[in-house]
């Protein structure tokens, strides 16, 4: 297996065990579109909210390797508990490495989520599309006195039914700059609206987020975020990889359980036998073992390295190559059950719709290619250059 310590096969147990028992939940939410929240109250209590807060802070300051490899069985479980709980995790773990925050407003906030407080981004908009892209937010905020004022809607809030903070983007008044601003979930004037009717990932309720003439203290600017920010390494983002590599685990499980067992009367023995199954149980297998090995290998360089911008073009790398593989491994494993697979008792109909949402989650497959053709002409230039000395 790919522990490192002890302590990572506990936690990893651990969340397997709850992951297994989400499992048993997951078709209800997903037929419901309705949010887990008692997956997410037992991820509290199992500490899993907390699970990259610093030591300081009184979390457990886990890595982004050990995080992704849990974040992976979770996922096994509820692919929609592990998208909308990986966001929080994913930026904690983002702002205990950069930091971006004022001190107190950061420790404050932090003391808040080791008391199982929830946070999330709300950034895209309608009119902006991926946030990623460099759209202007329409969301304004106008300063007066000693306060903000922000309004604007959000699309696409994942965990709005349990968010205790909006991480919201809005573009300054009278400025060219965005900043992003703290909202605490129970300010005048925020409200959720129910918007989610999306076929993938339906039990994460990714609501719209509406700011009517909010007011905020105006210590909750958190910092100015460029529109079309400077490449980051976003090694959190990894969790977006780690859930879908998760369901198309759990699709080869069903596969391979529902092939031991399916016998038609055709045959004197079950389906596992036969050589088109193995042969496509082999190639689920060899495409999970490249997912699985390319991203926590990348997972484990960002952890180690100081510099962490090398690693910006395996970042994207890995994100396309594993949610695009997940699409591939859930299509044969569906192949392997035939049309039963079909069926809205069949959990891989389910996987087939949530493994979709991996593509529209960033960083999309064409800013990445161009991303690594960048990448690939620098490195062959510079090569060429040295060489002329
Ligand atoms: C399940 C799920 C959960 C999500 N959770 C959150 C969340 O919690 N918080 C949050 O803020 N967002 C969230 N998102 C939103 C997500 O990050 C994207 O912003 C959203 O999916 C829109 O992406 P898009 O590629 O469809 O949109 P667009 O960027 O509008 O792209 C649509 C099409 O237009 C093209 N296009 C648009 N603009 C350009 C451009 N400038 N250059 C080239 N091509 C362009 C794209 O290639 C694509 O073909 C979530 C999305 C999903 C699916």
């Amino acid at each position: 297996m790919f522990f490192k310590t002890v302590e990572q096969e506990q936690r990893y147990n651990e969340i397997g065990q709850l992951a297994d028992k989400f499992a048993k939940r997951a078709q209800k939410y997903d037929q419901e579109g309705s949010f887990p929240v008692e997956n997410i109250n037992e991820l509290k209590q199992a500490g899993y909210t907390t699970l990259t807060l610093p030591t300081e802070f009184g979390g457990k300051g886990a890595t982004l390797y050990e995080f992704v490899l849990l974040h992976e069985r979770l996922a096994q479980g509820c692919g929609s508990t592990a998208l909308s709980i990986g966001w929080h995790v994913g930026i904690i773990l983002d702002l205990a490495t950069t930091r971006p925050w004022p001190k107190d407003k950061y420790a404050a906030v932090m003391a808040k989520v080791n008391e199982h407080a929830l946070l999330n981004r709300a950034a895209t908009e309608a009119q902006t599309g991926s946030p990623t892209r460099g759209g202007k937010p329409q969301t304004t905020v106008i300063k007066e006195h000693n306060y903000w004022r922000i309004s604007g809607r959000k699309i696409f809030t994942t965990m709005a039914p349990v968010l205790d903070f909006f991480l919201v983007s809005a573009a300054i008044d009278g400025d060219d700059k965005i900043g992003e601003f703290l909202i605490p979930r129970d300010t005048q004037g925020v409200r959720i609206e129910e918007t989610w009717n999306s076929i993938a990932m339906r039990a994460t309720e990714s609501h719209d987020l509406i700011l009517e003439d909010v007011k905020i203290d105006e210590d909750h600017l958190l910092e100015i975020v460029s529109a079309r920010p400077k490449q980051k390494a976003n090694g959190w983002l990894l969790h977006i990889p780690a859930c879908y590599l998760g369901i198309a685990q759990a699709a080869s499980h069903y596969a391979i359980k529902f092939a031991s067992s399916y016998q038609p009367n055709s045959l004197n023995h079950t389906i596992i036998e036969l050589p088109n199954v193995q042969r496509q149980i082999g190639e689920m297998e060899l495409e999970l073992k490249h997912a699985r090995h390319f991203l926590l290998s990348v997972a484990d360089k960002w952890d180690q390295l100081e510099d962490k911008t090398i690693t910006i073009p395996d970042l994207a790398a890995v994100k396309h190559v594993v949610t695009n593989t997940t699409i591939k491994i859930v299509d044969k494993a569906m192949r392997i059950v035939g049309a039963r697979s079909l069926s809205e008792n069949s959990p891989l109909q389910r996987y087939y719709r949530d493994v979709r949402a991996g593509l529209h989650n960033p960083p999309m497959d064409d800013a990445t290619l161009h991303l690594l053709a960048q990448s690939a002409i620098t490195s062959f230039t510079d090569k060429v250059e040295k060489k002329q000395g």
